[in-house]
């Protein structure tokens, strides 16, 4: 076996890596060492050093589970479990429709693996009910960019732009944690003294602007809109705009003027708690030109009004001019691994290859092309996540359910309600490597293969489409999805192909986004292979687009929307003495619901148990002590902490890490209220009260 170049198994970034194989006697099969590449320029963080320990894992799954009466599994034959699995679903539609079968999918699948689901589900399923956890991630950012733009792509630019910026502005990013490659682009804004953080917590990043770095905003939890409007309040009023930009480049200046005349620095101070005085410092930095960017996380994003803030956000940027330009710009952190390319190939409820939408007649007509089926036959929207979480086992909901590469009980919020919807289901499905939280829930289990066991594509936070590479054999008994898919589609006499050699799924994935807004056409395996620096678009005989919108936005007209937003009271802030704002967020050592990472000893080892940061005020007047074990509870649930005391946290707020299982696991606390546009849920704010165990 020789060195293969190919990325990290986990997040957005996708930092290239090299694996070799590893010195005889090591527990992994494959040393893992940084690539050279524009991104990560040989960086890794612990979790991708540390991702060849996944690869020897003991308890991987190799062979189909099924339920057994006393409720444990049984390993059965592939044949077995795929003529069940095809049995019950025809079952399901002759008794209850197409809609009773549905899919949930993930925002780590390549890109094959995305586009080959929708497609299966549309044609093999002839269902409209497929979502995936990327509703979870990027949908609000991705709403806010389709309105405003008329695109999304979470970084319009390359990575290797911010090198040259003295001013970024990140808000609800902790990037120093989930991606700390990352950081090597924001050297020159640290330098400038114009790194500029807004967290409720002092997290890694914020700490980031000490020493005359840049400046750190602490608003309270849910403010985060409130904080945008005052900051454009501010840049309008004291004329900081680029009138120019507006005038040649916008619409709806006039009104959005209107929205944020209101916002006023004091009564924004009132609401968030940010003085006034570091407000205008921020305004005027920001409005002093030149290598200019504003970046959004899941911090402002996930909200029941993450749509609106993300927009207040792209506002901002754009009456000071900053996107379409080569210095300066507006971009959002994805977060999943293929968050991105996720998105784009017809996983969405509400959407089809190439970003197109599934109720436009040309894009049905198009992709019916591509697929060789007649357009009637597939199916219109679907439900977002959480309509159709709720939906399992009720009265024209779904009744039986795949799951593709997520963790929905850990990841999803009111994560308690979605334990008990699983249980209503006729038959759940789910595929995965481990047996995970969900998994445990399944009626069948099916094995399928790693991130280093397969070829395909991944599409990283630029828009970049990188390789992943086959490096070594999986084990006997798994199988890739890809196959899984064309085996129940053989069995479902579905149309349409199902191709297993993923370079051909891409072919077709390409065809089928040729002429939408992420348009892969111009794309291959084998162009890929040479490492191109292949941004979407990437129409046929074209080189890509590093940088969007230098000539002109996504609508029709070429030109950006300004659109106004209004703040409402936000629905998760405490009302009664004793109540505490949960925040919720990452950890340096886990990813995501940490089903790869908590089996990985030197993370576990380091983050083994859910940690709850209060401030030493609030655990003093509450008589509890660092170290201490607590309950943290609501109506929708009650977890399991472990209390850290730390004056980098507000003094009514709480924070937990969102990875873990069990009664430690976050999201029992979170609320499924969503935004109206997006269908984000609310993950970032939930009133608790907290209550001592005592020292264990
Ligand atoms: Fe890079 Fe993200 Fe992997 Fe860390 S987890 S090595 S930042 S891709």
């Amino acid at each position: 076996m020789t060195e293969t170049a190919t990325h990290c198994p986990y997040c957005a970034f996708q930092c290239a890596m090299t694996l070799s194989p590893a010195p005889a006697g090591s527990p992994e099969p494959l040393t893992v060492d940084g690539r050279d590449f524009p991104t990560n320029r040989g960086g890794l963080c612990k979790k991708g050093w540390t991702s060849g320990a996944l690869l020897g894992e003991t308890d991987r799954l190799t062979a189909p589970l099924f339920r057994t009466a006393d409720g444990g599994f049984e390993e059965v034959e592939w044949d077995v479990a795929l003529d069940r699995i095809a049995e019950a679903v025809r079952q399901s539609r002759e008794e209850h429709g197409p809609d009773s079968v549905g899919i949930f999918g993930g925002g780590g699948l390549t890109n094959e693996k995305a586009y080959q689901l929708g497609k299966f589900a549309r044609l093999a399923l002839g269902t409209s009910r497929i979502d995936y956890n990327g509703r979870f991630c990027m949908s609000s950012a991705a709403a806010a960019a389709n309105r405003s733009f008329g695109v999304d792509r979470g970084l319009p630019f390359p990575v290797e732009d911010l090198d040259a910026a003295t001013t970024v502005l990140i808000l609800g990013s902790n990037m120093a944690d989930t991606m700390p490659p990352f950081l090597s682009h924001l050297q020159g804004a640290r330098a400038a003294g114009g790194l500029i953080v807004v967290d409720p917590r002092r997290s890694s990043t914020a700490r980031l602007t000490d020493d005359g770095a840049g400046l750190h905003l602490q608003p309270a939890p849910g403010t985060d809109l409130e904080l945008l409007l005052g900051l454009l309040h501010i840049v309008i009023a004291e004329r900081l705009v680029d009138e120019t930009f507006i005038a040649e480049r916008t619409t709806g200046y006039a009104a959005l003027r209107r929205s944020v005349a209101a916002w006023w620095p004091e009564r924004v101070q009132s609401v968030t708690g940010v003085p006034t005085d570091l407000l205008r410092r921020v305004a005027r930095r920001l409005a002093s030109r030149g290598g200019t960017y504003i970046l959004t996380g899941r911090g402002v994003e996930q909200h029941v009004n993450g749509t609106d803030t993300a927009t207040a956000a792209i506002n901002l940027a754009l009456v000071l001019g900053l996107p379409g330009s080569t210095d300066s710009g507006y971009g959002t952190m994805t977060g999943q691994g293929n968050g991105q390319g996720g998105r784009e190939h017809g996983q969405k409820c509400d959407q089809l290859p190439g970003y197109r939408k599934i109720v436009d007649p040309a894009a049905r007509e198009h992709v019916a092309r591509v697929w060789g089926v007649d357009p009637a036959i597939i199916p219109g929207p679907g439900l977002p996540a959480v309509e159709m979480l709720a939906s399992l086992g009720r009265e024209g909901g779904v009744r039986t359910l795949f799951v593709h590469g997520a963790n929905v009980v850990i990841s999803a919020p009111n994560a308690g309600e979605v334990r008990d919807a699983l249980t209503r289901l006729d038959l759940l499905v789910v595929s995965d490597f481990f047996l995970s939280e969900t998994a445990r829930y399944a009626d069948i289990v099916l094995p399928v293969l790693q991130w280093a066991e397969e070829e395909g594509t991944m599409t990283n936070l630029e828009g970049r489409v990188v390789r992943r590479r086959k490096a070594i054999d999986p084990p006997a008994g798994a199988r890739s999805e890809l196959w899984i898919l064309a085996e129940l589609a053989r069995r479902l006499e579905a149309p349409g192909r199902y191709d297993l050699d993923p370079a051909l799924v891409f072919d077709e994935l390409a065809r089928a986004s040729e002429g939408g807004i992420a348009d892969y056409s111009g794309l291959s395996h084998e162009l890929l292979d040479t490492e191109v620096a292949a941004y979407w678009p990437f129409p046929v005989g074209s080189t890509g687009t590093p940088r969007l919108f230098l000539d002109r936005f996504g609508h029709a007209d070429g030109r950006a929307r300004l659109v106004p937003v209004r703040a409402t009271a936000h629905p998760e802030r405490p009302t009664e003495p004793g109540q505490l704002t949960l925040i919720t967020g990452r950890l340096l050592e886990h990813y995501q619901s940490g089903s790869q990472t908590r089996r990985v000893a030197e993370l576990a080892d380091s983050q083994p148990e859910l940690r709850a940061e209060i401030h030493p005020t609030t655990a003093r007047d509450r008589g509890l002590a660092d170290g201490e074990l607590i309950t943290v509870e609501n109506h929708r649930g009650t977890v399991v902490a472990r209390v850290t005391t730390s004056t980098g946290i507000r003094p009514e707020t709480i924070f937990l890490p969102f990875h873990f299982a069990d009664d430690a696991s976050a999201n029992l606390l979170t609320s499924d209220a969503t935004d109206p546009i997006s269908a984000m849920p609310e993950f970032k704010t939930a009133i608790v009260t907290v209550h001592a165990i005592g020292a264990v």
